[in-house]
């Protein structure tokens, strides 16, 4: 008899990627995340079944995201804000190239919608409306229902102080609307959504503004884990083989 045991199936290989500058710079973010944003993420995917968690930041060589690095990155998460213009071009193409052609998954999060590489998949300003005082309650509500990024998620949930973010949001129309959020001016938000660009799925999770303890709570955590596991590259590692594939026209 052969042997029947499967093929453990590798781990999803994660990098939380984060500029780290307001944690340096803002006693309260300190605070919140005294060992940075990026930990506070991690932490919500290590120890997961299947999930092998790295972190990046924008003052490690090369933003942390040498080629190396992302040649071992299946899925990257985003986080940036306050210095989008300091992220080299060289690893924004290499990032982008590693989405469209390769595979590699991208989740990017809150005011990561407007780093160089979320812009440059999306092809449009990707702007906003926002206000960051006073806070606002956020209220995300799931408007697509069985989407894998809001599995074992609530029907709806409340973030007491958040960031405003308001339509109109400046992306593609978007191939699933997971989330909409509304806020205490009555403003609303699509505050997840996915697109494909090439190889590569992309997620946006709007939550995480750096003065609150958004990446501490459990759900916003969980739908992370989900959008990493969603994001996850499908395609073959092996080149496709045609079984009969005839050069020239079709017929003769
Ligand atoms: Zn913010």
């Amino acid at each position: 008899m052969p042997d029947t045991e499967p093929t453990p199936t590798p781990p999803i290989r994660v990098t939380v990627w984060h500029e780290f500058r307001h944690e340096k710079t803002n006693p309260r973010v300190a605070e919140v995340y005294p060992h940075g944003m990026h930990e506070a993420i991690a932490a919500g995917l290590r120890g997961k079944p299947g999930l092998s968690v790295a972190t990046a930041t924008l003052d490690e060589h090369e933003a942390g995201l040498t080629e190396e690095r992302l040649g071992q990155t299946d899925v990257l998460t985003w986080w940036g804000h306050m210095a989008h213009s300091d992220v080299q071009d060289l690893v924004v193409e290499r990032v982008y190239n590693r989405v469209v052609r390769q595979g590699m998954g991208l989740v990017v999060l809150h005011s990561g919608h407007f780093s160089k590489v979320f812009r440059k998949l999306m092809g449009t300003t990707c702007d906003l409306k926002w206000r960051v005082d006073p806070p606002s309650k956020e209220t995300l509500w799931v408007t697509r229902p069985g989407h894998p990024i809001v599995q074992h998620v609530d029907d709806h949930l409340v973030l007491e102080q958040e960031e405003m973010y308001s339509e109109f949001f400046d992306v593609p129309e978007p191939e699933s609307t997971f989330l909409i959020s509304s806020f205490d001016g009555g403003e609303v938000f699509r505050s997840g959504m996915t697109w494909t660009r090439g190889a590569g799925k992309i997620a946006y999770l709007r939550p995480g503004h750096e003065t609150y303890p958004t990446y501490h709570n459990p759900a916003i955590q969980q739908m992370i884990e989900n959008a990493v596991r969603w994001a996850a590259p499908t395609l073959p590692t092996a080149p496709h083989t045609f079984g009969r594939r005839d050069l020239g026209w079709v017929g003769k």
